[in-house]
This record gives C-alpha cells, sequence and structure tokens, in this order.
C-alpha cells in the first residue's frame, strides 16, 4: 500500500492481526537497558529521549522502528524516520532488518528530510506551482540565474556577489520564510534589494520548472499550511514519526515535523543539545529543548550509561564540554575497562603531524603498539577544515596507506584545486588546450559560448594551440570589448609566467659556424636560472591571473574554505623542485588513487563524523585559530566559540579505544611560516585523562629530550609543548626569525618515504620495490618515470623516487 487510495481502510485495522503480530518473540529488546526498553516501548504519544554522546540513542531508535513493526503497531511504510544523512538511512535500513531478522518490503519514508521531502513534492507538485518532473538546481546553476536576475536590475554583481544573495536566500528558506514573510527587520539585505530579487528568482524558478534545494523542504512547509487537506491525509498516513540528531534541525525542518506530528502525536526525537553543530546553518538547538512545551506531556526518557569509550575518553570530553555555559548538563558513565589516556602530543609542524599519524596508522594496523592489530576501517583522521585533509592525503598516497575521503572530494578533485591546477599546467606547457579550456573563461571574462568558439577557430584554421588561438583572435579583433579586453591580458599573463618558469632568456653571442663539442651548432641563446622560486611564481599566477580575487570577492559561507585549500595548494608545491614535478606527481597519483578496494582510513571532517564511531580517532590541528576557528569566532562571538566546543566532544566521543589529540607548533601559510598557539580546548582537558606523548627525536637534542612521564605541569600544552617544540633550540631560532624556514628543521622531502634513488641506477628487467604496489621489474624507464610489472598489482607507470632497488629496503 504505497499510495493514500487504500489508506481509509487500513484505519482502525489494530486488532487481532495485530495482536497476534505483539505475541512475536522480541530478541531486540534483550540487549537494552531499562531507559532504553521504556524508549522503545512506550509507543503512545510524543518521546523525547535527550541524552550525552554514545548512549545509545540512535540504537534505541533504531529498535523502536523494529518493535513498531514487529508488533504490528504500524507498516513499513507509515513510519516516517528521519536520519541526517543517507548514509545513516542506509544503515539504519539495514539494521531494522536484521533485528527484525528478515528483509523489510522497503521503508519509503526512512531517509533525510531532503530526500522524503522530493518524494512529497513529486506527488504536490502542482500546488507549488511545479510540474511533478521538476528539476532540482545545483549551486552553479542556482548562481546564474540569480545572476542573471542580479543584472537584468542593473546591479554591479562585482560589488553585489550573486553568492551573497544565495546565502541569503538560503537563509531564509533555512526559516521557511517565502518572500511574502521576510520580516521588515531583514529589508536592508543586500543593498536592499534582497527580498524583490527573491520574489523574482522563486518566480523564475516556477517558469523553469525547477527548484533548488531548500525549496524541497520550504514548498512542502507551504503546501501543508495551505492545504489543510493534503497536510490532513499525511497527518493521518505517518502513524509513527521518528527523528535521530534532532538538535540540528533547522525551523523549516522544526514546522515540517511539528505540522506533521499534529495527526497521532506519536513522535520520536532523540539528540543530545551538547552535540548541536550547524548553528552556521540555521540549525536551532532551541528546538530539542522546548519539545516538552511543543508536545505537552511528552515523556522524556534519560540515557546516562555510555557504551562507545572508555572512562578516560568520556572524561576528557566531559571535562572540554563543561566549559560551555548554554548547556543543559547531563550525567554520563561507563563500565568500559579504563583504557588508555587521552593522547596529547605536540609537532614541529603540520608536515611532521601527518607523517606521525601515518606512522601510528600503520603500527596499529600491523599491531605493533601493544594491541591487537587495528584494521583501517576502524580508524578515523577528523579534521576541523578541510585544508588540513591535504597533508594527510599527500602522506597517505606516499607511503600507500588506503585511505576515503568521507563528506567530500578528495583534495586534487576539488573545483578549486582543479582550477588552480589547470593554469599551472598552461603555464608549465602552453600547448595545453583542455586546461586553457578550463580557465579562459574562469574566473569570468566575460567570453560567452560564441567568443569561446571563435577562439577555437582561431586555433583549428591555423593549426594552433588555445592559447595562441586565442592571441590570433585578439590581435585581429576578433572579440570586442571586455571579453577580447580580458583575454589579451591572460595571453600576456601566460607568456610572462612562461618566462618567469623558464628563465630569463639569455642571447649568445656565437660564431655561426661554431659548434658544440657533441657535433650541432651551438645554441644561439640559452635561459639563466629563474628569478622566481615556483612557489612565489605559483602565488602570482593565481594572484595575477584573478583567481584569488574571485573566491576573496565571494560572499558565500563555501568561499573561505575555497581559499584556505588554495593556500594549501601552494604550501603543497614546497615539497618540489618545480611546477612540472608537482603537476606529474598529482597526475600520477590521482591515476592510482582510485584503485584500492578493501579496508581504508577515514578522513573526513567533524561534521561529517556526527553518529559515527571508530575504535581509533586522530583529531590534528588543535590550534587557536584553526581549532576553535577563527572564522567562527568573529562571526559568532561567545556562541560560536560554544559551537566549537560542542564540536570538540563530537570529535572526542567519536573514539571508542584510542583518541588521540595533536597541534603542531607551526603552519605555513602561503609560503611563510606562522607559530601557532596550542588550542585553548587542550587546557580544558582534564589532565587526569592525558597523556603527554613525546614525539620520536627527529632532532635530536633539544627536541624530544623529556619523558612522556615528566608529569603534568601547570597545564597540558605547555607540558605538550615542553616535551617538545617550544624547548627546543629550533623553535627559539624560529622565532627569532620568523617567516622563515628554521635550518634545523630536516629537510627531508614531504614526499619521500626511502632516500631518493638515482634515476640512472635503475635498468629495465631490475626487480624493485615500491612502498604501495609492492615488488615487481622494471618495463620500461622514461625520464624519471618507471612502467613496472608489479607482481600483485599489475603494471603501472610510477615516479622513480618512490622506487628503490630491493637491496635497498630498509628492514
Ligand atoms: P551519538 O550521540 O554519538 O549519536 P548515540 O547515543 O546515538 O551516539 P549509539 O550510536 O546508538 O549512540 O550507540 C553507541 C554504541 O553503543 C554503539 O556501538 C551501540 O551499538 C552501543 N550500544 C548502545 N546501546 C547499547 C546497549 N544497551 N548495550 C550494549 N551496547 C549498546
Ligand atoms: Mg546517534
Amino acid at each position: 500500500m504505497s499510495s493514500f487510495d487504500d489508506m481509509d481502510a487500513f484505519e482502525g485495522a489494530a486488532s487481532l492481526s495485530a495482536r497476534a503480530m505483539a505475541a512475536r518473540p522480541q530478541p531486540y529488546l534483550e540487549g537494552l537497558n531499562p531507559a532504553q526498553r521504556a524508549a522503545v516501548e512506550q509507543m503512545d504519544g510524543p518521546v523525547l529521549m535527550l541524552a550525552g554522546a554514545g548512549t545509545g540513542k540512535t540504537r534505541a531508535l533504531t529498535a523502536r522502528i523494529v518493535h513498531l513493526l514487529n508488533t504490528g503497531r504500524a507498516r513499513p511504510n507509515e513510519i516516517l524516520a528521519v536520519t541526517f544523512t543517507n548514509k545513516a538511512a542506509r544503515e539504519m535500513k539495514n539494521r531494522v532488518g536484521a533485528m527484525l531478522g528478515q528483509s523489510i518490503e522497503g521503508m519509503p519514508w526512512l531517509g533525510t528530510f531532503h530526500a522524503i521531502c522530493v518524494k512529497l513534492l513529486r506527488r504536490h507538485a502542482e500546488l507549488a506551482g511545479l510540474k511533478s518532473n521538476f528539476t532540482i538546481l545545483d549551486t552553479d546553476d542556482q548562481i546564474r540565474l540569480l545572476k542573471q536576475l542580479i543584472r537584468a536590475a542593473n546591479i554591479d554583481d562585482k560589488r553585489w556577489p550573486a553568492r551573497q544573495l544565495s546565502s541569503i536566500i538560503d537563509g531564509w528558506k533555512n526559516r521557511a520564510l517565502t518572500p511574502d514573510k521576510v520580516p521588515a527587520a531583514d529589508g536592508g539585505a543586500y543593498n536592499h534589494k534582497g527580498v524583490e530579487l527573491y520574489a523574482q528568482y522563486q518566480a523564475r524558478l516556477k517558469e523553469l520548472n525547477a527548484c533548488d534545494f531548500g525549496d524541497l523542504l520550504l514548498h512542502v512547509v507551504t503546501i501543508f499550511q495551505t492545504h489543510p487537506d493534503v497536510l490532513g491525509q499525511y497527518q493521518r498516513w505517518f502513524a509513527y514519526i521518528l527523528v535521530d540528531e534532532y538538535q540540528d534541525t533547522n525551523v523549516a525542518q522544526y514546522l515540517w515535523l511539528r505540522l506533521l506530528a499534529q495527526g497521532h502525536k506519536n513522535i520520536c526525537c532523540v539528540g543530545d543539545d551538547d552535540q548541536s553543530i550547524y548553528g552556521w546553518r540555521g540549525a536551532e538547538v532551541g528546538n530539542i529543548l522546548k519539545f516538552e512545551t511543543d508536545f505537552p506531556g511528552a515523556h522524556v526518557v534519560k540515557l546516562e550509561q555510555n557504551y562507545r569509550s572508555t572512562p578516560h575518553i568520556l572524561g576528557a570530553a566531559s571535562g572540554v564540554i563543561a566549559g560551555n555555559k548554554a548547556r543543559l548538563g547531563k550525567t554520563l558513565w561507563t563500565d568500559k575497562d579504563e583504557g588508555e589516556k587521552v593522547r596529547l602530543i605536540g609537532h614541529w609542524d603540520g608536515e611532521e603531524e601527518a607523517r606521525w599519524i601515518g606512522d601510528e596508522v600503520e603500527a596499529a594496523q600491523r599491531g605493533t603498539r601493544g594491541m591487537d592489530p587495528v584494521s583501517l576501517d576502524q580508524m578515523a583522521i577528523l579534521v576541523r577544515a578541510s585544508h588540513q585533509m591535504r597533508a594527510f592525503e599527500d602522506r597517505f598516497l606516499t607511503i600507500g596507506l588506503p585511505y576515503r575521503v568521507i563528506g567530500g572530494p578528495r583534495f586534487y578533485e576539488r573545483m578549486e584545486i582543479r582550477d588552480a591546477m589547470a593554469y599551472f599546467r598552461v603555464v608549465v606547457s602552453p600547448e595545453d588546450d583542455l586546461a586553457f579550456e578550463r580557465i579562459m573563461n574562469t574566473p569570468k571574462r566575460g567570453l560567452g559560448d560564441k567568443a569561446q568558439q571563435t577562439i577555437q577557430i582561431a586555433a583549428r584554421a591555423n593549426e594552433v594551440s588555445l592559447v595562441e588561438g586565442a592571441r590570433l583572435a585578439v590581435e585581429q579583433g576578433l572579440i570586442k570589448g571586455k571579453g577580447g579586453k580580458e583575454l589579451g591580458a591572460l595571453v600576456a599573463g601566460i607568456d610572462r609566467w612562461n618566462s618567469e618558469l623558464r628563465g630569463p632568456r639569455i642571447e649568445m653571442t656565437v660564431d655561426d659556424d661554431a659548434v658544440l663539442d657533441e657535433g650541432g651548432p651551438a645554441p644561439r641563446f640559452e635561459y639563466g636560472p629563474p628569478r622566481l622560486s615556483h612557489v612565489e611564481l605559483a602565488e602570482i599566477i593565481l594572484d595575477e591571473s584573478g583567481y584569488t580575487a574571485h573566491w576573496q570577492n565571494d560572499k558565500t559561507p563555501e568561499a573561505p574554505g575555497r581559499l584556505e585549500n588554495l593556500k594549501e595548494l601552494v604550501k603543497a608545491l614546497e615539497g618540489f623542485e618545480n611546477l612540472q614535478g608537482f603537476l606529474e606527481h598529482v597526475s600520477l597519483i590521482m591515476d592510482n588513487a582510485s584503485e584500492d578496494a578493501g579496508s581504508k582510513v577515514s578522513i573526513m571532517t567533524l561534521h561529517a563524523a556526527k553518529g559515527l564511531e571508530f575504535p581509533m580517532v586522530f583529531l590534528p590541528g588543535w590550534e587557536d585559530g584553526l581549532f576553535p576557528s577563527q572564522r567562527s569566532m568573529d562571526e559568532s562571538g561567545q556562541k560560536g566559540l560554544e559551537e566549537e566546543r560542542r564540536l570538540a566532544y563530537v570529535g572526542i566521543t567519536r573514539a571508542e579505544e584510542v583518541c588521540t589529540i595533536s597541534f603542531a607548533a607551526n603552519r605555513r601559510v602561503f609560503g611563510q611560516w606562522q607559530s601557532s598557539m596550542p588550542s585553548r580546548f587542550i587546557d580544558e582537558l582534564p589532565e587526569e585523562h592525558v597523556d603527554v606523548l613525546t614525539p620520536p627525536g627527529l632532532y635530536g637534542g633539544g627536541f624530544g629530550a623529556a619523558s612522556p612521564s615528566m608529569g603534568v605541569q601547570s597545564n597540558l600544552h605547555q607540558a605538550a609543548a615542553d616535551a617538545n617544540v617550544y624547548n627546543s633550540p629550533g623553535w627559539k631560532r624560529l622565532q627569532a626569525r620568523s617567516g622563515e624556514r628554521p635550518i634545523s628543521q630536516p629537510k627531508e622531502s614531504k614526499n619521500t618515504v626511502i632516500d631518493l634513488t638515482a634515476v640512472s641506477s635503475f635498468t629495465v628487467g631490475e626487480r624493485v620495490f615500491h612502498q604501495k604496489f609492492g615488488y615487481g621489474a622494471i618495463v620500461e624507464i622514461e625520464g624519471d618515470k618507471l612502467e613496472i610489472a608489479f607482481e600483485k598489482a599489475g603494471t603501472k607507470k610510477v615516479v622513480a623516487r618512490f622506487v628503490s632497488g630491493c637491496d635497498d629496503i630498509p628492514f
């Protein structure tokens, strides 16, 4: 029964069949504690489970679904169950099936708010002025559409970027505000034109039979509010409503749930006010705190036993979150064995941190930490900002450690990184037409389809590259106006950057008859050493091309993250001799990247880790400014800081057995060393739950001289710091010469595992070893690239410096 046609026939059908269902065995209840059982068995009326991390909220919610089905209280399609991610929805479905001991015939209403709303909207599209085959716009389409409207209104979209308007509109949609409901106080938005443009945008979407992401909820809420008959049907249909992670619902989601729950009033929400981490996206922690007012007579269940983490991990997390003022405060306990203390370690810089974590992961995998071997699936690295991932990805690729990035593309697949790389490619090789195609109008240079076609035709007609085609088109005045001018500047830029890359051309005064020793005519010119380092040049390319400014002027929430990723990219260049070497490295790792199946270590943001758990968790980058994030403190003050602290709590409570927090004394930003202070959250960790580790004695003398048992000092970060970096001669030197790379820092290349092996030392047929692919024989040598027939991994092309002769293997 998936439509409403036969819905009424089902009403009141609880009797005999339901009683027979209730007599079925209920093994899924057995593992639950009394409080969880109460939440499962209290089937009538509203239920709230407001409890700390790892107390079994999601598990109880899942058992409740099973119980409803097993006792015949509801059929699978009468249960509305909302999860935070599609992945969580899939897992919940599988678990329900497993607990029930049989496959369920589908739960169409188990999913995220968005997934469920798409279904509802397709059924009732006409009530929102759409056809049921409406399209859902992605962000790019959304921006393009807004731009058209902005221009039509004669607004300068440089001063008032479309992205800014789109995030204002998203904000209104999160609050369930249609254009006519936007409060007068918001009238000044987007230079007083926001509301008007919002109305135009909504009208245009209807003409296009389209909607954006925010519309999915907004339209359904509006339909429910304006069509009581439709709402009534669903109120009757959804016998039970269940919501996980309720603390992160926004106003629109809250209204939607409240409207639906007015029917049977069987709504069960679970959440934790301490884990509300989406305030920046419109989530209202107040929703969970006023549940009892919204649903009078609610049965409130408290869960206090944590089943996930050891006492030390729990103690550390509880200590940190206690620093927040705006919270209910909850008791958490566990009967697990004491386990290891939370490990805290300070590193010299971000690269060392990545190296150390890579070593730790490998050691755990081999079982050399005095523990049983831990599989990669059981380990996770949780970062505050996505740009932190790059160092781990590079390190793991280098040592051949399989990893997956959850909740976002891998670093080198991100849009801004691909754009920047395309610039580098054109500069290194102006014949790279694909790269030029990508950047010629990125950022926008006013080159429409026609202008781009003109360039293509000019290139083809003259059998030259696109860059040359563009030059011809400009010279011959084929592209007029702003587009032509900006294209001319781009071509001139490419010439300039390319000559900086090669170094200045030096004309030679040579006799026409002169020949070199090896024979052949003597060169008429040569290139001197480049004046700029390739890192400086990369920055110049991104600046002069307008690409950096493009993101600086962008007012959307993602823009700062994209800028940080670009900085991270420039930083990554430092590990290479030149741009070309870097581009090769990336193309090779991209080539090999997707091949690993099986167990992998997870890298994800703290936000994406919500609801998940792992035996071993690494929390790197605990430095003030990075975590807590400066941006969130600047934008939201004390509230922002408290949200960051909740994020710290979420992070620590993901760990079951081993939790390691780390920070680096130095991070390199745009080629400049910046010293950073350990996160203020580190000092909030209760000392009795923390072990301060000493990093391996990489730097001799000053570093690593202190022992881990030196005891807890006045504060933890001082202890961690004393145990290594801050006391070192290198640190002091760095402070004295800020902005420069400290000489004491080891010059090890970030991409080297084994000592660099000279390319020439390899011969075809030689047996070699590669960290990732194992043993193999060299088939072909091409410059510094080797084609190797690996014994297990098949034939692959790899960079020679990641390969060592079999005699060199250091074990
Ligand atoms: P979070 O706040 O992080 O979302 P949660 O409250 O939803 O956590 P769950 O993920 O449901 O917690 O449970 C945490 C862990 O404890 C899971 O591994 C779960 O299987 C286990 N667990 C939950 N309840 C029990 C129980 N009664 N007995 C044994 N283990 C349990
Ligand atoms: Mg949960």
